[in-house]
């Protein structure tokens, strides 16, 4: 299942570009502006429960931080548990840490190593709101991985067509971006 023409617009109108934030040259991506339109988010929200109610899903696993909104609504609707991949230092329990590589230096993304065992081979929904050089969703999948889950799917709310996150994260899971950006 995938967006309708008059969904697409909806959300499409409501996400904010600001030009040169947080440096010179990068137009972000504000979902703010989304999150505060009912319409908007309501449509999202009702688009994402009706793709993956099919799924039969044991978890979301949402990135920090716009990961967690979208990600976080969504398993409440299908009634399934949510595991958060954080920023280095701030999971409290013993984690998988991934490296990743940022346009400048590295990052690091963490999970805890027991997040998904209550289910065996548990099948996993990666979530984020946007994929641009693709390095943090590749960690993410790898971290889901390495706990013994599997990542089944990674969604986006926007997929930044112009870099080649897309197709790096294609050769680890299937890669859904509702809004893909030229
Ligand atoms: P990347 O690892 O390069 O795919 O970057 C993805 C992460 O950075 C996501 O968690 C996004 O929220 C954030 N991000 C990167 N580029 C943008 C942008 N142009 N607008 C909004 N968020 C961005």
């Amino acid at each position: 299942m995938t967006l309708s023409k008059t969904e697409r617009k909806i959300i499409e109108n409501s996400i904010r570009d600001i030009q040169d934030f947080p440096k010179p040259g990068i137009v972000f991506k504000d979902i703010t502006t989304l999150l505060n339109n009912k319409k908007a988010y309501g449509v999202l929200m009702n688009h994402l429960y009706q793709r993956y109610k099919e799924y039969n899903l044991d978890y979301i696993a949402g990135i920090d931080a716009r990961g967690f909104i979208f990600g976080a609504a969504l398993a409440q609707m299908l009634s399934i548990g949510f595991i958060p991949i954080r920023k280095k230092g701030k999971l409290p329990y013993t984690t998988f840490t991934e490296k990743y590589a940022l346009e400048y230096g590295v990052d690091e993304i963490e999970v805890h190593i027991d997040a998904f065992s209550e289910i065996p081979n548990a099948k996993v929904l990666m979530i984020d709101d946007l994929i641009a050089t693709g390095g943090t969703a590749n960690a993410a999948a790898i971290l889901i991985n390495q706990t013994g889950a599997e990542c089944v799917e990674a969604c986006f709310i926007i997929g930044l067509n112009f870099l080649d996150g897309q197709k790096k994260l294609k050769e680890k899971t299937v890669v859904y971006s509702l809004i893909e950006v030229n």
